[in-house]
């Protein structure tokens, strides 16, 4: 099955055709920074994956998916000589609230609880609905899917998914913690059961999905029975731009003292906050890292404090599971950076998190699947590529089989 899955960010787009039967992607396509002057987006196929780039300035994100529609229709390289020959479209959807527990084929029912969704999500959800409505236009045949960030986390159970706050706001506003980045938790636990030769129901993980957004699960048995990430994907670790978890009361106080506005406030906790906020320079660990290096001591700091915030939720879940066979990394900083997890698990060696420093090393292992602990360590580390794109195009094909 031909299915394109488009991942649809406020301001990114990353979209993937695979084709199902053989798992394999032939175009891959990302557009960042949509909506800025100076916005590109690269368009490759299969077998070189050489990229082509489009100015996409002034464009908005929906914009961009029409025109790489048109690309996919239009370009001789493309592996289809149509859009009609797309059999199914898998979506990524942040937050589905209650009204998703799994990933769900998108008909005029689903397509109504999926607004309702939206302000769980604010920066993601209303970009990838808009998404879903231009396509359900332009190929009505065509089914699509919706596959929620927050499913995974359905699991959870009350403990640790109900706010201590008055009853009726889980009632009235359905207020609690649905978690994110599921899709990718839930692939990263199967690859590293796969990586240990040991089936996932015998296992207990702490997958650690550490990217520009960052959150951390307990999965036990195969299901998550805590993360990070709560109500929205503002909660938990200290992340690229956002705070994650804070005193609450900080935001009364300062809307109070500055006279913020709501949306002022949810963009300086979201857009403005974390490395950002503390290192002054950027969101990109890589810049933060090379000043940190180079004697930046908000710089510095940022990353003493992201690498605290993320042992502190590992140690927590540790303590919450009755086992732990492995703590799992994945996603940007989680695969790529050799020097984060040192100081990460250089903190947790007491508690049986033993890095072989050597096995660390990223030279040549990038993209690859390994255990980087020492072969004595009580609990193995694993670093996974995360690839969210193969795991919805995999659960699109089974929903739309199926009917
Ligand atoms: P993601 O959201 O998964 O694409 O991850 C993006 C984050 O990963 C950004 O903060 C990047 O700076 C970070 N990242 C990617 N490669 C590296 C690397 N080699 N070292 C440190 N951080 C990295």
């Amino acid at each position: 099955m031909q299915v394109l899955v488009v991942n649809a960010g406020s301001s990114s787009l990353k979209s993937q055709l695979i084709e199902t039967d053989g798992k394999v992607a032939s175009m891959k396509c990302l557009a960042e920074k949509v909506g800025t002057d100076n916005a590109f987006m690269s368009v490759a196929f299969a077998p070189d994956f050489q990229k082509t780039m489009y100015n996409i300035a002034g464009l908005s994100v929906v914009q961009c998916l029409q025109k790489l529609l048109e690309v996919l229709g239009d370009d001789p390289e493309s592996p289809i000589s149509g859009i009609d020959q797309i059999d199914a479209i898998g979506n990524r959807i942040v937050a589905g609230g209650e009204y998703f527990t799994k990933a769900t084929l998108i008909d005029d029912e689903a397509r109504a609880n999926l607004t309702k969704c939206e302000e769980l999500a604010p920066l993601h959800n209303p970009t990838a609905d808009a998404c879903i409505d231009m396509m359900r236009k332009l190929m009505p045949n065509t089914p699509q899917v919706a596959v929620f960030d927050t499913a995974f986390h359905a699991t959870m159970p009350p403990k640790a998914y109900m706010y201590p706050l008055p009853w009726s706001y889980y009632e009235d506003y359905h207020i609690r913690r649905y978690g994110a980045h599921g899709t990718s938790h839930r692939y990263a636990a199967q690859q590293a059961a796969n990586l240990l030769g040991r089936p996932l129901r015998d296992l207990g993980l702490i997958t650690c999905h550490l990217g520009n957004g960052g959150s951390i699960t307990a999965v036990n048995h195969g299901k998550s029975i805590d993360t990070t990430m709560g109500f929205t994907p503002l909660e938990g670790l200290m992340m690229g731009t956002r705070s994650g978890s804070i005193d609450p009361a900080i935001v009364t106080y300062i809307m109070r003292r500055e006279g913020k506005t709501f949306d002022e406030m949810d963009e300086i906790l979201n857009k403005k906050s974390g490395i950002l906020g503390i290192s002054g320079l950027g969101s990109d660990m890589r810049d933060v890292l090379k000043a940190a290096n180079n004697g930046n001591e908000r710089a510095e700091l940022a990353i003493d404090m992201y690498v605290y915030k993320v042992q502190k939720a590992i140690g927590s879940y540790y303590a919450i599971m009755r086992r732990t066979d492995a703590v799992v990394m994945t996603a940007g900083i989680g695969e790529n950076s050799a020097e984060l997890r040192e100081r990460i698990f250089a903190g947790l060696a007491h508690m049986g998190m033993i890095l072989d420093k050597d096995r660390n090393q990223v030279e040549g292992a990038i993209g690859v699947n390994r255990v980087i602990s020492i072969d004595d360590s009580p609990i193995k580390i694993c670093v996974v590529t995360t690839d969210e794109e193969m795991r919805i195009a995999r659960e699109t094909d089974n929903l739309v089989s199926q009917q």
